[in-house]
């Protein structure tokens, strides 16, 4: 038998981090080891997978922005396309792994495996996670059905569905959601397959390049409705509001939300709340509706994407 083929896509983050005092990984830069000092602290993986490593940059995923996320995405497509590649392994910062999980999950097909991981602390912590995930994830990358779960994210021995990631905890080593997102567990794998496949458009990668502005705005008991004509007036062609419980829309927001659809900008209600679905309410339109399952930050990457596509603007929502 062949030893698998692994494509390593290192992009920085917290699993890269170094702290100046290991004993102290509250405090860190992100980004500090490239992808060959990442894979040399695993020896043991030489003798599962044959790896091959990209660098596209090395950062903090805060600091990433679209042209970021399509630089991940030329990686990929390279790799998808290989015929010498079996399983696809990005490496990534945790904190904005929602929305470049999920911007890949809906760009690519699954024709092989696609693991997303990342680490809670860095790379020099006494109890650093980055080694567990990457095993983890590199394990899950030579698991040829795991192809059929389209884009997953690998952390703490849960495999979770990209389509569906929510970041529920700023600290903890199991930082996201187990509700929405766990598909399975890994260490020796086992699969509960997502019965939902969401929309897709593969082979359209160049879409990235085209993101419009979508802005954020949390909503709180007396927030200033103005804030959503500021997002217009500054160029939003999308607004996510991350509103209270099942996305409800405060009556002082009616106004300012039917002025930005009737000059044909979407409003998405998503929720403040870290899990649960937020269902569709009778006065929805097609340019105003609810998040489902999408938390803001992939409510967010969803109707960038579906406008850049000429989409309807609901289009990646299902
Ligand atoms: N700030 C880091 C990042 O997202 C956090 C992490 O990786 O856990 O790159």
């Amino acid at each position: 038998m062949t030893t698998p083929r692994i494509l390593l896509i290192a992009t920085g983050g917290t699993i890269a981090g170094v702290a100046a005092d290991p004993s102290q990984p509250a405090h860190y830069q992100a980004g500090s080891l490239d992808a060959a000092t990442l894979l040399s602290a695993l020896p043991g993986l030489a003798g599962i997978a044959d790896i091959r490593l990209r660098q596209p940059f090395n950062l903090d995923s805060c600091e990433l922005g679209p042209a970021h996320w399509l630089a991940i995405a030329r990686e990929v497509a390279a790799g998808m396309d290989d015929a010498a590649i079996d399983g696809i392994v990005v490496t990534h910062g945790t904190d904005t792994l929602e929305e470049t999980a999920f911007l890949l999950d809906r760009l690519f097909a699954p024709t092989k495996p696609l693991v997303l991981t990342c680490a809670m602390r860095p790379a020099n912590a006494l109890s650093a996670d980055g080694p567990s995930n990457l095993t983890r994830a590199i394990e899950a990358a030579i698991t040829p059905a795991l192809a059929a779960l389209g884009t997953v994210v690998v952390i703490d021995e849960r495999i979770h569905a990209a389509a569906w990631l929510r970041k529920h905890d700023a600290r903890a080593l199991d930082a996201f959601d187990h509700g929405g997102s766990t598909i399975g567990r890994c260490g020796p794998i086992a699969i509960d397959f997502e019965p939902r496949v969401p929309p897709r458009i593969p082979g359209r990668i160049e879409v990235l390049g085209l993101l419009p502005r979508v802005d954020v705005l949390w909503v709180g008991p007396g927030s200033a409705t103005d804030l959503l004509a500021a997002a217009l007036a500054n160029g939003a062609c999308g607004v996510v509001l991350a509103l209270p419980g099942n996305g409800t829309l405060p009556t002082a927001w009616r106004k300012a939300v039917d002025h930005a659809t009737k000059r044909q900008v979407a409003v998405v209600r998503a929720s403040r709340t870290s899990r649960g679905a937020v269902s569709a309410a009778p006065d929805d339109t097609p340019l105003l509706f609810a998040a489902g399952r999408l938390g803001p930050a992939q409510a967010r990457a969803a109707l960038m994407l579906a406008i850049a596509a000429q989409l309807p603007a609901d289009h990646f929502f299902g």
